[in-house]
């Protein structure tokens, strides 16, 4: 049986704006990063004031490894568009290094929260790129 959601192909994305063009130039290298303040704290998005120092000075981009865990998720089965393929999985996943994204789970619809997942790359077609996850056994 093939698998329904065995590959994603992102539509258009939102432009960068003053405060992702950071991350979406790194994202554009398949380098996943996010938003790290020198008290240490890391977030994602990207927001320009630190939400546990309230830094506004002292935030840089901070690659990390690509490896999370399922924190949530759901299996879209209406289209929000036409030209967009259901069944698939929306998710939040928890990072190795703290933050949380909004992501796609591709490999199927069975999925545990928990679940060790990794960083892959759909290109845009525009010079940038969009992460979402892989089941992974590395964690
Ligand atoms: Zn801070």
């Amino acid at each position: 049986m093939s698998d329904p959601n065995s590959t994603f192909v992102p539509g258009p994305a939102a432009p960068a704006d003053d405060l992702s063009e950071t991350w979406w130039a790194a994202a554009s290298g398949h380098r996943l990063t996010v938003e790290t303040c020198s008290c240490g704290h890391r977030q994602h998005p990207p927001r320009g004031v630190c939400t546990a120092c309230s830094s506004t000075a002292s935030l840089a981009p901070g690659e990390v490894s690509g490896r999370a865990t399922v924190d949530s998720y759901t299996v879209v089965h209406r289209a929000p568009r036409p030209d967009v393929d259901v069944p698939y999985v929306l998710a939040r996943v928890r990072l190795a290094e703290g933050p949380v994204l909004l992501t796609r789970l591709v490999g199927g619809l069975d999925w545990t929260i928990g679940d060790a997942v990794s960083v892959a790359w759909a290109d845009l077609g525009d010079g940038r790129a969009l992460p979402y996850f892989i089941r992974s056994t590395e964690i």
